[in-house]
């Protein structure tokens, strides 16, 4: 059992200000795992005052300093990285090899790319007449979701520290772990009292209260789009910057040139990877209806050879993070059939054998684009087939949707594929594969409006000055 109470604030661990705790419940096994403490406005302010205290003097800090800190702490984060895996698994049920790979490496990664970035940035440029000067917005404020908790949250404090920042992070309550671990983390690393803080609890209060709070200077959010519109109009009074990193319904296009079963086979084990719990994953995928009979047999295969199960065993799947995703999942697979799209695997209820634990079944239906569960995040293990008839028809259906935040073309012939990809309206399309920890990450459209990842995602955390003359 693990029991987080307190808080990390001004660089000390400190009891919340009206004590008050809620479970946190192991989506494999629907037991008690733990607690933690859930904070108030009270809390809150003291963090952002911390934070406000801390951005007089981290602001001014040099590079190098800045770099030493990122190094200190790249030491403990590698120190701790089984602990940390083991913590996902445990608060958002992904396969523990998961957990203590991809999971803990997305967040190494960023680590190590705020470095690099750092190495390179320029902070100040001359442009004619014009000195451009990037310096840090302020006290940020961090709201992060359950999903990839780990990159998540280091994909935000660590380009705000490097950029000279404060900051409060206030961790998803689903998964509250692994965050945790990381405050240890930056404390024993030796963070500047205030440079970084961390307040748990519930989104409507926490989140709310940072966002409305006229102390910070910016939200940095990634989460569903309808908390998304709420942050931003809760800080709209205050005129701060809101970033958003919202939902997505990404097409994954596999081209008629494309050896069609390993494509299909591996975009539908990868819709599977965290129980399709991934904002960017390739939910919808368009293939030509003229080999439409290959391409479900192969997603059908491959759907029933995803295994499932407890995350600490062997498994490519566990479950999902809770009750009410496992809820959400089920009514739309309801709703796939009742729109009278085809089960092509899986379906509603629990694998067979599974009758503890919020795991869904690896489903896969042919569906058309103006169904609900084609155009709905899901963020489930639901995987949707569309054919289409020319490769306008695949761009077509891949841009009719309200979201813009991945993409993935899968073809022979690299320049058709980059072609269709410049014409897709989305923030990140992978061609084939790939994957670069300096490439933008965010979305078009309903997804989101920033930019995470690399260089730009430095962006986010600066105000440009000029000084002319
Ligand atoms: P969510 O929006 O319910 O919660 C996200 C965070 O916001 C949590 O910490 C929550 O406590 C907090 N929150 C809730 N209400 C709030 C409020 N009124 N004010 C301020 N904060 C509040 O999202 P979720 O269910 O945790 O995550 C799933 C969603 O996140 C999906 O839509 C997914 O696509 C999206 N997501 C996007 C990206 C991306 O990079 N674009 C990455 C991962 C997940």
């Amino acid at each position: 059992m693990r029991n987080y109470t307190q808080f990390y604030i001004d660089g000390r661990w400190t009891a919340p200000i009206t004590p008050a705790t809620a479970e946190v419940i192991n989506p494999a096994t629907e037991g008690v795992s733990g607690t933690i403490s859930l904070g108030s406005a009270a809390d809150v302010d003291l963090a952002v005052a911390a934070a406000r205290r801390a951005f007089t003097s981290w602001s001014q800090s040099t590079v190098a300093e800045r770099l030493d800190l990122l190094r200190s702490i790249q030491a403990e984060y590698t120190a701790r990285m089984q602990e940390l895996g083991e913590a996902v698994t445990e608060e958002m049920g992904a396969p523990l090899a998961l957990g203590t790979g991809f999971h803990v490496g997305l967040g190494a990664g960023h680590l190590q790319t705020a470095i690099e970035v750092l190495e390179n940035f320029k902070f100040e440029e001359r442009k004619g007449p014009t000195l451009l000067l990037k310096e840090p917005i302020g006290v940020c404020g961090l709201i992060t979701p359950w999903n990839w908790p780990l990159n998540q949250v280091t994909v935000k404090v660590f380009p705000a520290l490097a950029t000279g920042c404060t900051s409060v992070l206030k961790p998803p309550q689903l998964a509250p772990y692994s965050a945790q671990i990381l405050a240890e983390i930056m404390d024993k690393a030796g963070v500047p009292a205030g440079v970084f803080n961390m307040v748990q609890g519930q989104g409507s209060v926490i989140g709310a209260a940072l966002s409305r709070h006229p102390d910070v200077d910016m939200i940095s959010f990634t989460g569903s789009e309808p908390v998304g519109v709420q942050i931003t109009k809760d800080a709209a009074d205050t005129v701060k910057r809101v970033g958003l990193e919202l939902g997505g319904k990404s097409a994954w296009v596999i081209l008629d040139d494309a050896d069609m079963a390993a494509n299909v086979t591996a975009a539908t084990s990868g819709m599977m990877v965290n129980a399709g719990q991934t904002c960017s994953a390739g939910s919808r995928l368009l293939v030509p209806n003229a080999r439409m009979a290959e391409a479900l047999a192969a997603a059908k295969a491959a759907a029933q050879a995803v295994s499932v199960g407890n995350p600490l065993g062997e498994v490519a799947m566990g479950p999902v993070v809770s009750k009410g995703q496992w809820n959400v999942v089920q009514d739309y697979i309801r709703k796939g059939l009742d729109e009278g799209a085809d089960l092509v695997a899986g379906g509603a209820g629990r694998p067979e054998g599974l009758d503890k634990g919020w795991y869904c079944k690896p489903t896969v239906f042919r569906a058309t684009n103006d169904m609900v569960i084609a155009r709905e995040e899901i963020f489930g293990s639901v995987l949707v087939i569309i054919g289409y008839d020319s490769v306008d028809h695949a761009v077509a259906i891949a841009n009719d949707s309200p979201f813009g935040l991945g993409g993935y073309v899968s073809g022979q012939d690299r320049d058709t594929a980059i072609a269709i990809a410049r014409r897709m309206r989305t923030g990140a399309i992978w061609v084939n594969g790939g994957f670069d920890f300096h490439a933008p990450f965010g979305g078009y459209k309903r997804s989101g409006n920033g930019r995470e990842w690399g260089e730009h995602g430095f962006a986010e955390y600066l105000e440009v000055k000029s000084i002319i003359g």
